[in-house]
């Protein structure tokens, strides 16, 4: 992998073996004709697309970086890991991934149950599931498209606030993967782990001091920055503790599709300059 320093990483986004809705090799395509020239995939829980990703990038002579978006349960929240450099065929990795992935089914029926009964509706398990490229990671984003295509709702985000997130009629109470658990395979399959869009969490200021300190006690590397799920002022207050735990910052879009996300592939600030970048630890 070459040396210089990349004009445009983008080192977080979902193809359609998670919740987003290109397969890996439009979306490597879509960011390379977005100018991103250092590009990870990171799909939730999931390796599955990492080898057509790398294939696609690979022909259009953009750098790539395997990774993948790991969900974790801290106190009551979920956190989401992201790894960036894991080696892909790391079995420690792979079983691990599996787990998280075996509990997902469950709870989308769990999920599935409770919006029936809410809005009196019938059929949104099989309805989700359609939406879902890999049936092994049905997401709320999935659920959600199908509340748009019902009519339920005019956009994901809406059904995300009225019955997806905590304390709404649809969302369901999950389990998922331990910090350590987490952090242990991404370092046993030579990974760097990033805390993703810190600023979407809502831990008061002393759990979040204690989670990055945790997290850093683990092997946790880098924190995300500028992200789409950042205002400017979140990316400043990251860019902060980041030089404060002396964390690598990351730069990633977290697109999953052209009709949702508000923030394209690679269409991000820069990094602020005073801060260590994470694509500085990748050889
Ligand atoms: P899950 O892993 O099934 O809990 O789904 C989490 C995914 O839902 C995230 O990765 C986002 O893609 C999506 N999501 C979470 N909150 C929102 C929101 N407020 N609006 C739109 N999408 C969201
Ligand atoms: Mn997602
Ligand atoms: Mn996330
Ligand atoms: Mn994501």
């Amino acid at each position: 992998m070459s040396r210089s320093q990349p004009r445009n990483p983008d080192l977080h986004c979902h193809s359609n073996v998670s919740d987003g809705t290109l397969a890996p090799d439009a979306l490597a395509r879509r960011a390379h004709a977005q100018g991103v020239d250092l590009w990870a995939l990171t799909d939730h829980d999931e390796l599955g697309g990492l080898l057509e990703a790398r294939r696609t990038a690979e022909e259009l002579g953009m750098r790539f970086v395997p990774g993948v978006e790991i969900s974790v349960s801290v106190a009551t929240q979920t956190v989401h890991i992201v790894a960036l450099n894991i080696d892909p065929e790391h079995p420690t990795l792979i079983d691990g991934l599996q787990q998280i992935r075996a509990g997902r089914d469950q709870r989308a029926r769990d999920m599935a149950a409770a919006l029936e009964d809410h809005l009196g509706i019938e059929g949104v398990y099989a309805g989700a599931l359609r939406f879902a490229g890999n049936p092994a990671l049905l997401s709320r984003t999935h659920f959600a498209r199908l509340l748009v295509e019902r009519g339920i709702c005019h956009q994901t985000h809406e059904v995300f606030s009225r019955f997806l997130t905590p304390g709404k009629p649809g969302y369901v109470e999950h389990e998922w993967a331990s910090l350590d658990d987490a952090l242990s395979w991404i370092r046993a399959a030579g990974g760097i782990a990033v805390i993703a869009h810190p600023g979407r969490y809502r831990f008061s200021a002393t759990e979040e001091w204690a989670l990055l300190d945790r997290f850093k006690s683990l092997g946790g590397q880098g924190i995300e920055v500028v992200t789409g799920s950042h205002t400017a002022s979140q990316a400043r207050k990251y860019a902060k503790l980041a030089l404060e735990f002396g964390f690598y910052a990351s730069r990633g879009s977290d697109f999953h599709s052209p009709g949702e996300s508000v923030c394209d592939l690679g269409r991000l600030a820069p990094l602020p300059v005073d801060l260590a970048p994470v694509w500085d630890l990748l050889h």
